[in-house]
């Protein structure tokens, strides 16, 4: 069920400095050596059998990003730290601490740090979920035909 193994609910989770909770594993971000990624770490919150949504912490280092893909289930993001840019579906967002991006089905995504700075986000998603698409040559072509889109595949998106 979901990421986790064991079943662990302490009522209580002290936070720790830059974004850690105590009792918290950092885990690498995806076991799909397929999917392109930089400079990402994962840390699972909230897990439980008897809940049907997960709450991650993700932090993108800086100038690093995670992949880009699509699947049939959502995300629901709140931005905590930091700031850089999004892709979602053919639109380009800048981010900031406390915004939110909420991603639908099938709609291609991917987060990117600006340079000076981690990007931080909580993630919900469902519990029982399906595996991320990643993009065919094809699909990058047509993504990349927008400028917009090219510059931030590229990491140089504008402000
Ligand atoms: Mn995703």
């Amino acid at each position: 069920m979901g990421d986790t193994a064991t079943v662990d609910r302490t009522a209580h989770r002290k936070a720790a400095k830059d974004f850690r909770w105590d009792g918290v594993e950092m885990r690498p971000y995806k076991e799909d050596e397929r999917a392109l990624y930089k400079a990402i770490t994962r840390q699972v919150l909230f897990s439980d059998p008897n809940m049907a949504g997960e709450l991650r912490y993700f932090e993108v280092a800086p100038g690093g990003f995670s992949t880009l893909e699509r699947h049939e289930h959502m995300h629901a993001v709140l931005i905590l730290r930091g700031s850089g840019h999004c892709l979602v579906g053919d639109e380009i967002k800048s981010l900031g601490t406390n915004d939110l991006v909420t991603v639908t089905p099938m709609t291609w995504h991917q987060f990117r740090a600006t340079k000076g700075e981690p990007l931080g986000f909580l993630c919900m998603v469902n519990a029982e979920r399906d595996k991320p698409q990643l993009p065919s040559a094809e699909d990058v072509a047509r993504l990349r035909k927008a400028p917009a889109i090219a510059a931030f595949l590229d990491n140089k998106p504008k402000a």
